[in-house]
């Protein structure tokens, strides 16, 4: 195998930047002077774990088979990931404490919810998370939230837990910090949504266009039902009554409907495939009726629905 070069590699990097939809803004010279200049000027990453299970992280670790740190080390300095900062201790907890009072522009990245009912459910250094997200949000130019957790409250808020777990968006509210929220829904985060909007953000230096709920137009415009592929079947009133068969999986729950993402575009692992595509409903990991109480896989089936554990093993 041949030894990757420079050229080659910057090529990859761009192709990974073009995939997300940022070549738009973003040039081939606009890559090569980001990778030249100075690591001073470019901004700081801090990204936290709330209630999360690290899905987010490691699909977005994973995009496409470029290391996606090499995208944005180009353009920021990532300063704090839970999963891949070698600091540990007390020398995280030194570089975060003394990030609000540098001075200097940083994006917080917040994956998880924010267990304010119960905040020893989430601690960093012997602190709660609520505690460090709200001083670090406090003081940063933008906030992302990463995942479904983060920014609709998905599996950590769900019926029947008990630890409060609020969103990003929420709890900067109550906590009355107005440092500008963008939502990145999915489970787990989409990693092109990420890197597209920190690039837009970093090089545009503003969010890109936001619905009411804080997400990208770019991504969240249009509802899984608009583009999906049994679209014609559910006009013509062709519906599967069981997975596997051929139709509209509506009368299976399907959450397309009430769902925005774009996943029917982008597809997972380098567009391999999809829910949808794989002859599965959505179960709406981007919405906010994820996860639900009764999901897809025991819809309508009056075992499942009495929730009586015994009767669970063979559904
Ligand atoms: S399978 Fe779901 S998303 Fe597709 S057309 Fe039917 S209801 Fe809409
Ligand atoms: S089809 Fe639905 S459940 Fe699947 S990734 Fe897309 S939004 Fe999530």
């Amino acid at each position: 195998m041949n030894p990757i070069n420079r050229r080659h590699f910057l090529c990859k990097v761009y192709q990974a930047i073009v995939a997300c939809g940022a070549g738009h803004f973003l040039s081939f010279s606009d890559l090569i002077q980001a990778a030249e200049s100075p690591d001073t000027e470019k901004p700081y990453l801090i990204w936290l774990h709330g209630s999360s299970c690290s899905g987010c992280s490691t699909s977005f670790l994973d995009l496409d088979g470029i290391p996606v740190t090499d995208v944005l080390t180009k353009f920021s300095r990532l300063v704090f990931h839970p999963d891949i900062s070698l600091a540990t201790g007390n020398d995280v907890t030194k570089i975060l404490d003394h990030m609000p009072q540098a001075h200097t522009p940083y994006i917080l990245i917040l994956e998880g919810g924010i267990p304010v009912a119960m905040p020893h459910a989430c601690m960093m250094g012997g602190k709660p998370i609520a505690e460090w997200v709200s001083s670090l949000a406090s003081k940063a130019k933008f906030c992302i939230g990463a995942g479904t957790c983060a920014t609709l409250g998905g599996i950590p808020a769900m019926h029947g837990t008990e630890t409060g777990s609020t969103t990003l968006q929420a709890f900067l509210k109550q906590r009355q910090i107005n440092t500008p929220v963008i939502n990145l829904p999915a489970c787990p985060m989409r990693p092109e949504h990420l890197v597209y909007t920190l690039l837009h953000l970093i090089h545009q230096g503003s969010p890109p266009e936001l619905d009411q709920k804080n997400r990208p137009k770019k991504f969240f415009k249009r509802t899984i039902h608009e583009r999906c592929i049994y679209y014609a079947d559910y006009q013509e009133d062709r519906f599967a009554s069981k997975i596997g068969e051929e139709g509209c999986m509506l009368k299976l729950g399907c959450q397309g409907p009430v769902t925005r993402n774009d996943c029917l575009i982008r597809g997972h692992n380098g567009n391999t495939n999809t829910c949808l595509r794989a002859g599965h409903p959505c179960v709406g990991c981007a919405s906010p009726h994820f996860p639900r109480r009764i999901m897809l896989h025991s819809y309508g089936d009056e075992r499942a629905m009495t929730n009586k554990k015994d009767q669970w093993s063979d559904v």
